[in-house]
């Protein structure tokens, strides 16, 4: 089951689209149908995909069509950049239907059409995955690996010593690996376009006052909570929040993926998102 906010101009309420996109059939259509590269489309052949699941069939066209159409425009956020602002997405598949490809393949594309089009000089974190547990984090970093061999496109998962790159430092002050540190010194600056991790782990690294992050989220663009019900229940709420109120950029997409419709998942994503835009037009007026 598929809702998305996007063209309607009215706030507080997700709508169903007047058309969805046409279902991806075949693995092989992404490339032709939304122009993703060579090497990605070659490992997910390499990797055996090649029917995509039904989540898969519903999703990719709706979140792949948006990175075309939104890449890397910053305007300033009003009435009307809230109207033409990109889809977010609340999907809801049981568990095993491959939802984890879903949101990772669109998130690798727009990394790599955005560096294109930018010639994106840096490395700094373009997407962000929460999840509720170190291990799905694990999984889901595997997961993106596969498919990112070759591509350039660095997927990692966040882990306790790394320290976040301030979006505006230079290349040559940051040394650039993507291990911890074991032995305690300087810590290690994170290498990641994509950044996978527990919300309470970024949560703390960006209130850490030794290592001021302040801007280290100034180039994120995509935002995927995956497990959303859980990311969004009063034991994880504050965490999730706390990240995703860090994000400043008006042309945040934002995609929620869940197993379960529980706990009312869609009033929670709307006033959510709802809070989320009413603070960030209140800082811009600032
Ligand atoms: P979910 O997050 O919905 O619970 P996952 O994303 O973890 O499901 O996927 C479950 C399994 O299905 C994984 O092992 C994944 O590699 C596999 N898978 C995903 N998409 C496909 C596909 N199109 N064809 C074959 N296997 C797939
Ligand atoms: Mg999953």
């Amino acid at each position: 089951k598929q809702r998305r906010k996007g063209g309607s101009g009215r706030s507080g309420k997700m709508e169903r689209p007047a058309l969805h996109p046409h279902p991806l059939m075949s693995f092989k259509d992404t490339r032709g149908r939304f122009g993703i590269s060579s090497r990605l489309a070659a490992n997910l052949n390499e990797q055996g995909y090649s029917v995509p699941t039904e989540v898969q069939m519903g999703a990719l066209p709706i979140l792949l069509d948006a990175s075309e159409q939104y890449l890397g425009h910053d305007i300033p956020l009003s009435a009307e950049t809230d109207r033409r602002s990109s889809p977010n997405l609340l999907t809801v598949a049981p568990t095993g239907s491959g939802k984890t490809l879903a949101f990772m393949i669109p998130l690798l594309h727009r990394v790599q059409s955005r560096r294109h089009r930018d010639q994106h000089p840096t490395r700094t974190v373009c997407a962000i995955v929460l999840a509720p547990t170190k291990e799905l984090v694990g999984q889901i970093t595997n997961e993106g690996r596969k498919v990112t061999k070759g591509t350039g496109v660095s997927v990692t998962q966040l882990r306790k010593g790394m320290r976040l790159r301030p979006t505006r430092l230079s290349e040559s002050k940051a040394k650039d690996t993507s291990s911890p540190n074991p032995t305690g010194g300087e810590p290690t600056v994170v290498k990641a376009d994509v950044l996978i991790c527990t919300p309470g782990l970024l949560h703390s690294m960006l209130n850490d006052e030794h290592n001021p992050a302040q801007d280290a989220l100034a180039d994120v663009r995509d935002l995927v909570l995956d497990e959303a019900d859980v990311l969004l229940d009063p034991l994880f709420r504050e965490q999730t929040l706390g990240v995703w109120h860090r994000i400043v950029s008006p042309r945040l997409s934002v995609s929620l993926w869940s197993a379960t419709m529980g706990s009312n998942i869609e009033e929670l994503a709307i006033s959510t998102i709802k809070d989320w835009r009413e603070k960030l037009s209140m800082q811009n007026r600032e």
